[in-house]
């Protein structure tokens, strides 16, 4: 144990900030949890937990993890790599988060989304150990996702927006024109947490689970999951988020996708084993601060790219 190296973990949500040093879900030393306010005041509280660290003489970290809410620049080789670029969340445009932490703790910083994050942790320790290739995706006040590939994070011209794919969209059955400030009826647009309270005039964790809203709601889980599998062909698929703690959703969810994809796939597990591919996380509510650390550990295997 005294030879594990260390890691710093935050978790940057939009109410709350969870700073954490450890190693991985067994091994957690100390962590600190404090309201999201302005950077000014977040950030330095954040720096100040490390410090203490340090200064009671605690084993040196290796690296510093930041899982964040976003949009965010995660591409290290841009000049505004680890800023929070144009958040809904007032204040926080153009920080440059990374970069003071890094300045202050004089460590290696990675920086990446919360869903990023929490991909890698359910990777690492959580319902994707043991495989390559996977998705996890969030359902709450957006849909977000992740994916790990041969056991790296998917990042591209930035990080994916899976939730912003475009599903199809029957008026007739559904006239909600979604909620999404971008493309209205997107896939989060029809089947985030807002819309769901939007379409049906109350919040979702109110509606009953013979709701009708659950039938449709599955319907455009299923067909955005459909894309999913064809487009990145992971081997599993993590759903998380407040909206999939209706955990009815899940074998609705399961059937339809079989449905949808009608016997066509590469991968007879698939259809043999669907309870098996379409599954809820493991790690819950640890997901973000575990990620956080997953990510500290990765900037240290990736050193030099
Ligand atoms: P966030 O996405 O902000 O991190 P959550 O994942 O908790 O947070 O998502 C919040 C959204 O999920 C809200 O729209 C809320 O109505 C919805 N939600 C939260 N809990 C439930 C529940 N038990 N059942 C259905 N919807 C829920
Ligand atoms: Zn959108």
């Amino acid at each position: 144990m005294e030879d594990t190296p260390l890691y710093g973990g935050i978790e940057a949500g939009g109410t709350k900030f969870v700073c954490a040093i450890g190693s991985g879900p067994d091994d957690i030393r100390a962590e600190e949890r404090f309201p999201t306010t302005l950077p000014a005041e977040t950030i330095p509280r954040a720096i100040a937990f490390f410090h203490r660290w340090q200064d009671a003489g605690g084993p040196a970290l290796s690296a510093i993890g930041i899982a964040s809410f976003g949009p965010l620049d995660a591409d290290p080789t841009s000049p505004t790599f680890g800023y929070i670029t144009v958040p809904p969340k007032p204040g926080w445009a153009n920080t440059d988060f990374a970069g003071a932490v890094q300045r202050a703790l004089g460590l290696p910083v990675a920086f990446d989304t919360d869903v990023n994050a929490a991909a890698l942790a359910e990777w690492r320790w959580g319902a994707g150990q043991g495989l390559h290739t996977l998705v996890y995706l969030t359902v709450g006040t957006g849909i977000g996702g992740g994916a790990v590939v041969h056991g790296r994070l998917l990042h591209g011209l930035a990080h994916p927006e899976m939730g912003h794919m475009r599903i199809p969209h029957d008026r007739r059955r559904d006239p909600f024109p979604g909620t999404c400030l971008f493309h209205g009826d997107c896939w989060e647009g029809l089947a985030a947490g807002p819309a769901l309270e939007t379409r049906w005039g109350r919040p979702a964790e109110t509606l009953p689970a013979d709701h009708p809203a659950w039938e449709l709601e599955a319907e455009y889980l299923a067909l955005g999951l459909m894309n999913l599998v064809y487009a990145l062909a992971p081997q599993r698929i993590i759903l998380g988020g407040g909206v999939m703690e209706q955990s009815h959703l899940f074998p609705r969810i399961r059937q339809r996708l079989l449905q949808l994809l009608n016997g066509y796939t590469a991968s007879p597990m698939l259809l043999q084993d669907i309870e098996r591919y379409i599954v809820p996380p493991a790690l819950g509510a640890r997901a973000g601060v575990l990620g956080a650390i997953a990510l500290a550990q990765q900037v240290l295997y990736a050193g030099g790219e």
